[in-house]
């Protein structure tokens, strides 16, 4: 089974609790006034691996950087639900907990057959589009006030009175032939704070 992603990144701590394998799939059916990665929406920009490689990889940052768990974001992770409760099922068996996002509603997503495996995997489930005039940063991970966190098993059950104040967090990585990196919730003004007006183009936004 294959899945068109963006890209992944062996170890995060800005993309969930703990340190996290983090998954950006490519191709988005939703896209929301104002978001963040539209570069994501097309499947045609993306790169196809099978369930069994990206497996492989987040079996080889488990055991290089102790990783927690596995974020699935996007793009729509809802889009390949399939494959990618596949690869949710054998998360779980090694241990790793599943944080997954999504544009579209709990309430309609429970009704879809091809998306029962993945929400069945799924440990802490955000919903909801981003709504650009409810911008609120206050939570960790998400970026409007109408996405809602749902937590599917008790992994998590921990975060849900201490979200509210906990924020959000970016990483910078910069790699060798200079390209910066960004990844995390952050608004425009705050990278704009960060750097050079006149250097951002060099930036990439994950
Ligand atoms: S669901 Fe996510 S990736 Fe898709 S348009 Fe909305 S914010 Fe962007």
């Amino acid at each position: 089974m294959k899945l068109v992603i963006h890209r992944y990144l062996p170890c995060t701590t800005v993309e969930g609790p703990g340190r996290r394998f983090c998954l950006w799939v490519q191709g988005c059916s939703i896209r929301c006034e104002g978001c963040g990665v539209p570069w994501t929406w097309s499947k045609q920009n993306g790169k196809t691996v099978t369930v069994e490689e990206l497996f492989r990889e987040i079996e080889k940052s488990r055991k290089e950087n102790d990783i927690e768990g596995v974020t699935f974001l996007g793009g729509e992770p809802f889009d390949q639900a399939e494959a990618l409760g596949k690869l949710a099922a054998m998360v779980k068996k090694v241990g790793l907990t599943v944080m997954t996002f999504s544009g579209y509603l709990y309430e309609e997503l429970k009704n879809r057959t091809k998306a029962c495996d993945l929400l069945a995997y799924t440990d802490l489930l955000i919903d909801g589009p981003f709504e650009k005039e409810k911008l609120d940063l206050s939570r960790p991970w998400v970026g409007s006030f109408n996405q809602r966190f749902h937590f599917l098993t008790s992994a998590y059950k921990y975060l849900e009175n201490e979200l509210v104040g906990m924020g959000n967090k970016i990483e910078i990585r910069i790699s060798k032939n200079g390209l910066v990196s960004v990844n995390g919730m952050a608004t425009q003004e705050t990278l704009n704070e960060l750097f050079d007006v006149s250097e951002f183009k060099k930036i990439k936004r994950i």
